[in-house]
């Protein structure tokens, strides 16, 4: 005989069999309030039991599913005496000659929060595919939101309910087999027999053992073994699997599409990625008429070896690379320079670069780090080789920069600065005087 609810555990937590996990979960925490000694003002110790063992076959999955599909059995003198109403879809209720009891998930999270409800019932194969695409869109939008296991459990999830969900082979066979007669009864020779035959192969001795006198039974009274062969609805096929692929991928597309729009950009446009580029340019104040020509300068003290253009100074540079933010140095201040990169907590020095006049230099290695640019402009160098006799400029500019790689899928982005020391008014930045004391400092 068909029935629902065979042990009433449905009706002792107060739903109804097809109610959902949540639905069961909020009735059996209500009923556990109502029968508890503590929280009741009617309490009862048997029926708290009863509730309690009710909802620990209901809460788990696979428990239910053996639950459920345990309703369904028939004798042999109920199938002689009165017709059994075959199985239904539990969505579509219409009588389904190869149901399956499947349990489909969905995904919600928040933050640090991820849940994973099941979705189950007696299904049969058009309704499934229904429910396994409405599980999976709502796990796409719900369930990635969540660290660490929303994408875990959303890309198992999904995948999952697109091979067609969890389904237990021993329910299954029970329902077929319940079918099996249920047709009998009503005179559908034909289908049961095919079912029969499907129940032949099933793993409870006892389904298979009566499946197969019952299909000898019917061969004896001439039903077509070629004739009633039934196809397989079940299989979820390709197409099925693409959609639920294509939902695992729609998001992480999207996310990546939004963090790589200059890529993107790039790609379509066959134009480079831009680097982002700051440029400052700065005035020192007109060098005075006064100042000492280098020519009168004991050669004994001055610098033996000039820096080239470019050179790192003594002592300086151990912390470039060769990969890392470029620093660019435009001098167009009338004399030599020398600029040192200054990281701006710890004010130590952390690169010097020696510029020449009118001259252009290339830094290509500056990590990440927050510094500030300092400049000193002036002739001759002295024997240290890192400080002009004369100076005529000694400054600074006056923001901080603040270097960060940015680090995407395909590409590491830095970032390029160019200075451009001027003689004359201009640019676009109105530089920091600064002691030659300070601008010496290590
Ligand atoms: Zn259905």
């Amino acid at each position: 005989m068909q029935n629902s609810d065979p042990r009433g555990l449905y009706a002792v937590i107060g739903v109804s069999p097809v109610a959902t996990a949540e639905e069961i979960k909020n009735a059996f925490r209500r009923r556990a309030k109502e029968t508890h000694p503590d929280t009741s003002s009617n309490p009862s110790a048997t029926l708290f039991q009863q509730v309690n063992a009710a909802y620990k076959i209901l809460s788990d999955p696979e428990a239910r599913a053996e639950y459920d599909s345990s309703g369904y059995q028939a004798s042999a003198e109920e199938v002689r005496h009165k017709q059994l109403d075959p199985v239904c879809c539990s969505r579509c209720k219409q009588a389904t000659a190869q149901p399956r009891y499947v349990v489909f998930r969905r995904v919600y999270s928040f933050i640090l929060a991820t849940i994973r409800t099941p979705v189950q019932g007696i299904f049969c194969a058009s309704c499934a595919r229904k429910e396994a695409f409405r599980s999976s869109l709502i796990t796409m939008c719900t369930g990635w939101w969540g660290v660490p296991w929303g994408p875990i459990y959303t890309i198992g999830v999904i995948l999952g309910n697109g091979f067609g969900g969890e389904y237990s082979k021993e329910a299954e066979e029970r329902l077929t087999w319940y079918n099996c007669l249920a047709f009998l009864s009503r005179g559908n020779v034909d289908l049961a027999y095919s079912l029969a035959q499907m129940s032949r192969k099933a793993s409870d001795p006892e389904i298979s053992s009566r499946a197969t006198e019952l299909s000898r039974e019917l061969e004896k009274t001439g039903v077509d073994p070629k004739r009633s062969r039934l196809k397989n609805p079940w299989n979820f096929g390709l197409v099925e699997r693409l959609k639920h692929l294509a939902m695992v991928a729609a998001v992480p597309l999207v996310v990546a599409g939004i963090f790589m729009q200059d890529q993107i950009a790039s790609w379509w446009t066959g134009r480079p990625v831009p680097r982002p580029s700051y440029t400052s340019t700065y005035t020192p104040p007109p060098r005075t008429t006064k100042a000492v020509p280098a020519k009168i300068v004991p050669v004994t003290n001055a610098c033996s070896t000039r820096p080239r253009n470019g050179d790192a100074l003594d002592g300086y540079g151990n912390a470039i690379s060769s990969q890392g933010h470029v620093l660019e140095i435009r001098n167009g201040s009338g004399g030599p320079a020398i600029v040192k990169v200054r990281d701006s907590f710890s004010n130590r020095t952390i690169a010097s670069f020696y510029i020449s006049d009118n001259a252009a230099a290339e830094y290509p290695g500056i990590p990440d780090g927050s510094y500030r640019i300092q400049y000193a402009v002036g002739d001759e160098l002295r024997s240290d080789c890192r400080s002009f006799f004369n100076t005529a400029a000694v400054g600074q500019f006056p923001n901080v920069e603040r270097l960060q790689t940015e680090r995407t899928s395909t590409q590491i982005i830095t970032q390029h600065l160019t200075y451009t020391l001027y003689a004359v008014a201009s640019g676009n930045v109105r530089p920091q005087s600064l002691s030659m004391e300070a601008f010496d400092a290590p």
